[in-house]
């Protein structure tokens, strides 16, 4: 029913007007619902569940950690995110860590975007930055925050007030490389949050696996990976959420299966990890549509709950 055959079945126009108002109020109060992640204990929301094509509708690699109200973990940043980011309801002042799994655009994108944002907001304390070593394919986290926000070179220098030392800006970034192997290591701690990494192999592109433990509760992010080596496995042992990205179907090959892993490595992983929830994320082109095969390759050697993310889907870890 339209509103306005809704209005000739009222033949008192208060009456219409107290039922339009009430309607509002309801959309307000679900909208409201949708930007309340994590208001209680832990949750991770999904800010990006997309790759790099555009025409999968889903923003680029980006996931947030609330604990209690708080954003306090980024995990990636890539274009389309720093939009969700807004939409979730986060603030950058409330943010204890950035972490980047590694610097393809689809996971880094947004992060000018994200940083010039924090500009307007009320950050006061240093923000630390955590990613990958670089080679002669990719910088390292501190080349590549030092080539957007450099005074001399970088392409934002406007903003080096929020790097350099001696500027009057009102926070720091902190940026950190991560050299791990496979064993996973703790590079960062504030109150009941820790950071743990290992290497994960995603090509010839220095890429890091991250395990969040965070008020009793473990999460992690596979990032883009092969699923080779024994790393991943180590670092999501008896995760409660096991974050891992679909990038490409069952029986991929060559250079996409190179770069990811299929269903049935996903699924080996969650099963010798024994994490209690698997959530896909990272859904692209070649792997919309195909869930059914992707959900069944996985069924075949993991049997906990398998959820395919969508952007800002919200997972409360109880
Ligand atoms: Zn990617």
């Amino acid at each position: 029913m339209s509103l306005r055959q809704a209005s000739g079945t009222f033949s008192n126009p208060t009456c219409f007007l107290l039922l339009v108002s009430f309607l509002l109020s309801c959309s307000f109060s679900l909208s409201a619902a949708a930007q309340s992640c994590g208001s209680q204990g832990v949750a991770v929301q999904v800010l990006g569940s997309g790759g790099p094509e555009l025409q999968d509708k889903r923003a680029s690699s980006s996931y947030l950690v609330w604990e209690n109200g708080q954003a306090r973990v980024l995990v990636d940043a890539g274009g389309g995110s720093a939009l969700r980011f807004g939409e979730s309801g986060a603030q950058m002042s409330q943010l204890d860590v950035i972490l980047f799994t590694h610097f393809h655009v689809d996971h880094s994108g947004d992060f000018p975007t994200l940083i010039f944002s924090s500009w307007f907001g009320d950050r006061k304390r240093p923000l630390p930055i955590y990613g990958p070593p670089g080679n002669d394919f990719m910088p390292s986290t501190t080349e590549f925050v030092s080539d957007l926000f450099g005074d001399k070179h970088g392409a934002y220098r406007y903003l080096s007030e929020l790097l350099v030392p001696g500027e009057e800006g009102s926070y720091k970034m902190q940026p950190h490389n991560v050299v791990v192997s496979e064993t996973p290591v703790t590079v960062f701690r504030s109150g009941d949050l820790a950071a743990s990494a290992v290497r994960v192999f995603h090509g010839a592109v220095p890429a890091l696996a991250w395990r969040v433990e965070i008020g009793g509760k473990v999460l992690v992010f596979s990032g883009d990976t092969n699923g080779e080596g024994e790393g991943l496995v180590r670092l999501a042992m008896n995760a409660d959420l096991f974050i891992a990205h679909n990038a490409v179907p069952e029986g991929a090959v060559g250079i996409e299966r190179r770069l990811h892993m299929p269903p049935s490595v996903i699924g080996q992983i969650a099963e010798d990890a024994k994490v209690k929830r698997l959530v896909l994320s990272h859904r692209m082109l070649r792997t919309l549509g195909t869930e059914d095969q992707t959900q069944s390759e996985i069924k075949k050697r993991y049997l906990g709950p398998v959820v395919f993310a969508n952007d800002l889907d919200c997972f409360p870890v109880r």
